[in-house]
């Protein structure tokens, strides 16, 4: 069986405010609006934070529609991350739309990893980090984000609310494990 994860991360490399803090108040407005449990359940690997019944109003309709999924739930995570896919169809320099490969893509990704600088787009010669270029679908980077484990598609309010939550655009990484 394959678990489907949904990961809603800020489009930031770093985030700009206190992401533990950040975190935690996230984590509390799920709490009141009955989204997640308030348990922690450090034994999940699926999810600290269990579902309730309150995840039904963001969710599209799908015949997913119970909340009590075997243990499924949200994680956080608060350290630099590749929320990845496990691959991608596209990845296009922001600059002059160059079309990279996997090498350079992956070089991309691990020197954003090692802090080791930019990467010369073949395409432009422009130096390139990793905001710059637009993977498709949508992977995301960053030191926090918050990833739903067999979820549903969510509404675009559910999203819209984490922007302005997050005071940032996001990346929704979709996967299938
Ligand atoms: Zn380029």
């Amino acid at each position: 069986m394959s678990i489907y994860t949904i990961s809603i991360v800020p489009k930031q490399l770093v985030y700009h405010g206190d992401r533990f803090a950040k975190s935690k108040e996230i984590v509390q407005w799920l709490i009141d609006e009955n989204v997640i449990d308030s348990a922690v359940r450090a034994d999940s690997a699926w999810g600290e934070y269990q579902y309730r019944s309150g995840i039904l109003k963001y969710c599209q309709p799908s015949p997913w529609c119970h909340p009590n999924r075997g243990g499924y739930g949200m994680s956080v995570i608060t350290e630099k991350t590749v929320f990845d896919r496990l691959g991608f169809d596209k990845a296009t320099c922001s600059h002059c739309g160059f079309s990279m490969n996997e090498y350079v893509f992956y070089k991309i990704v691990g020197s954003w990893w090692e802090n080791a600088g930019e990467v010369p787009c073949p395409g432009c010669a422009k130096g390139l980090s990793i905001m710059d270029v637009i993977v498709e679908p949508a992977w995301g980077f960053s030191d926090l984000g918050f990833t739903f484990w067999e979820a549903p598609d969510f509404t675009q309010e559910f999203y819209a609310k984490f922007e302005k939550r997050l005071e940032s655009k996001l990346w929704i990484v979709y996967c299938r494990l």
